[in-house]
């Protein structure tokens, strides 16, 4: 198993994790910005987080015996398709279309069972509607499985979840910022 240390160290050499003086697209600010696609442009290091959190799926005593894994695109789509890749099963995804997600390139069985995966998850609206999507088809959700989970145990499913890590974003409104206070220049992530 990997320490929070050494994936920590992962997501911020891959640039997935910046410290500094952010100002969010929400407006507001922070000391640190998260990015997940940072990490996963790296197939070898998706790959390994990905076997580390089937890992941890394992030991909390769950079989991962699925027929597949489904994950929301566009997000969810590498982590799904690389859980899968270590469970030796199949990887499907649902898409957005018209502000919903919905499934229209796969089939799902009655009596399948899924791992629903996800690379971020803040209130976790999306892993929701995938949910919704497996238990619509008659299929059934064996457990959720994100790399990060940044709700501070606000989302919560009904089904067994796992993380790799959890790191709760710090937030501020300009006027409040401490870095702003100090004089610090913030910058626009991702520009
Ligand atoms: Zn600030």
């Amino acid at each position: 198993m990997m320490e929070q240390k050494e994936i920590l160290g992962i997501l911020k050499e891959s640039g997935a994790l910046l410290d500094g003086h952010f100002e969010l697209r929400s407006g507001l600010h922070s000391d640190r910005y998260f990015q997940c696609a940072n990490v996963l442009r790296y197939p070898r290091l998706a790959a390994k987080l990905c076997d580390e959190l089937v890992e941890i799926m394992k030991s909390g005593k769950n079989q991962c015996k699925v027929d597949g894994v489904i994950s929301p695109a566009m997000g969810g789509i590498i982590v799904g398709h690389e859980i899968a890749r270590s469970l030796g099963v199949k990887h499907i995804f649902a898409e957005k279309q018209d502000g919903e997600l919905v499934m229209h390139r796969f089939q799902i069985m009655k009596g399948e069972k899924y791992i629903v995966a996800e690379d971020v998850i803040t209130r976790g609206g999306r892993v929701l509607e995938t949910i919704d999507i497996v238990e619509e088809a008659g299929a059934k959700v064996e457990a959720v499985a994100v790399l990060v989970d940044r709700s501070g145990g606000k989302a919560r499913f009904t089904y067994p979840t796992y993380s790799l890590l959890q790191i709760e974003p710090v937030t501020y409104e300009p006027a409040k910022c401490p870095l702003c206070a100090k004089g610090v220049k913030f910058v626009h992530p991702g520009s």
